[in-house]
């Protein structure tokens, strides 16, 4: 029989990733202080508790997609007097690298195994089973919860030790933060040299301009019809995700006295957008912020 899970978390990424397991057949157990998001699971096949503690004391898998690291600490305050010899613990939320080894190293102490597994591919990743996972963690660990990340995702990388899968998703989002502002800054400078964007676009994107942000998420409407500009910048992955993930990689650049100029001015500029208009739209809708503080 497969293991029985404990999902603690059930939100926009949870509730579908728990889901996905259920239906692969996994016996799993969701808690979640939402209310409505118990009600929601219940009714999609899944088993709730009225507790971490209850969750966790007949699983062999605990899996957390929380908030932040420390939501992650305080499931662990629960979890781990609770777990049962021998659980795995998978620890799927984007915390911060020195929270995640944190965790490690506590849930290594009670004697459990573990691996940091943070994600990407968003909501609709989650739901369609075809997300990245970037795994932390020892070898042993790995191997016991790559059937489950291949239930949830598509392509698992197992990056290193305790907190690499976490170290992975903050520098990858970091790049991605940046070349999003370099795309837009140089396609609002197309348009006041009179470029227009399908021209831009056919050179950069075979030129040595080419990258992600250009090529498949392009910022302006036309040239990537899949991109969120074509529908009014409506996410995709918000503002408030990129704003979040990019505090964590500033945080870790300043704890490693790293000197990440353009990282902290990408932090600053989408951190000054969601305060204005940015929330709830697309983190590519940054051109829009751009375009109007031009002249
Ligand atoms: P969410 O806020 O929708 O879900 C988090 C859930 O955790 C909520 O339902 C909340 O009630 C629950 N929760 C908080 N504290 C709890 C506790 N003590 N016990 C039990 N449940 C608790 O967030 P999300 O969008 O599902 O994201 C989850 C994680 O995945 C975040 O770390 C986020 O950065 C990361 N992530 C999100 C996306 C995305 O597109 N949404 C993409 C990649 C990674």
């Amino acid at each position: 029989p497969l293991p029985t899970v404990a999902f603690i978390g059930l939100g926009h990424m949870g509730a579908p990733m728990a889901r996905n397991l259920a239906a692969a057949g996994y016996p799993v157990t969701g808690f979640d202080v939402v209310p409505a998001a118990l009600k929601d699971a219940s009714e999609h096949g899944i088993a709730t508790a009225s507790s971490i503690e209850e969750a966790v004391s007949g699983a062999a898998i605990v899996l957390t997609m929380l908030p932040g690291g420390h939501h992650v600490h305080e499931v662990l305050d629960h979890a781990l007097p609770a777990a049962r010899p021998g659980a795995l613990f998978l620890e799927c939320s984007t915390i911060d690298v020195a929270d995640a080894r944190r965790a490690h190293e506590r849930i290594g102490q009670a004697g459990f195994g573990c691996v940091d597994a943070p994600v990407s591919g968003g909501v609709a990743g989650a739901e369609a089973g075809t997300l990245t996972f970037m795994v932390g963690g020892p070898d042993t660990a790995m191997d016991a919860a790559r059937p489950l990340l291949e239930v949830m995702g598509r392509t698992i990388v197992h990056c290193g030790g305790p907190g690499a899968g976490q170290a992975a998703k903050i520098c990858n989002n970091m790049i991605l933060g940046i070349t999003m502002i370099g795309v837009s800054e140089a396609f609002v400078l197309g348009e006041h040299l009179g470029l227009s964007h399908e021209a831009l676009f056919a050179v950069a994107s075979q030129a040595s301009g080419q990258c992600w942000s250009l090529t498949s998420y392009c910022p302006v409407p036309g040239p990537v019809p899949a991109s969120p500009a074509n529908r009014g910048y409506v996410p995709g992955f918000a503002v408030e995700l990129m704003d979040k993930d990019l505090g964590l990689a500033t945080a870790a650049l300043r704890a490693h006295g790293v000197d990440g100029a353009l990282a902290e001015q990408a932090a600053a500029l989408y951190h000054r957008y969601l305060g204005e208009d940015g929330k709830g739209r697309d983190f590519s809708a940054i051109i829009e912020d751009i375009r109007r503080r031009s002249s």
